[in-house]
């Protein structure tokens, strides 16, 4: 689906009270909402996306609800540097050794529609480019 029925639809309208209230991920953290967790610390979470795009497809997320990638500030580098070895790591025990794309929507034009930062890792198919 494109447009109003589809993702992009859902993102658009997410964007319109983004960043205000907690979202379905903080209830993830808080185990108040089931998930599929592959890997946790004191800093971050990975769990599997409930509507996957790929064979593997899982988030990682800090535990800090930080509302998006545009809202970072310098002191968050370590915490982003984080997210990112703990994507590699956790790829690479899914199996991913042919590679895996990592995106991070941001906004309305980037299709977001939960609003607390999240790494895709998308892997076990051969993804195209340009994406759309
Ligand atoms: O980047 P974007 O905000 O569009 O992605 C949100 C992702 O969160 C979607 O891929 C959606 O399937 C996933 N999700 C999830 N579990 C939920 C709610 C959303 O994995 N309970």
């Amino acid at each position: 689906l494109s447009g109003q029925d589809g993702e992009v639809g859902k993102a658009q309208r997410a964007a319109a009270g983004a960043g205000t209230e907690p979202t379905i991920f903080s209830r993830i953290i808080a185990r108040t909402v089931p998930a599929t967790i592959l890997y946790e610390d004191e800093e971050c979470l990975a769990f599997r996306d409930v509507a996957p795009q790929a064979p593997v497809h899982f988030l990682v997320i800090p535990k800090r609800p930080i509302p998006r990638l545009s809202c970072v500030e310098p002191q968050d580098a370590q915490l982003l540097g984080h997210l990112m070895v703990v994507a590699a790591r956790t790829a690479k025990a899914e199996g991913l050794e042919d590679g895996y794309r990592l995106v991070i929507n941001d906004g309305k034009h980037g299709a977001q529609s939960v609003y607390h930062l999240h790494l895709h890792v998308l892997g076990g198919r051969q993804m195209g480019w340009p994406p759309g």
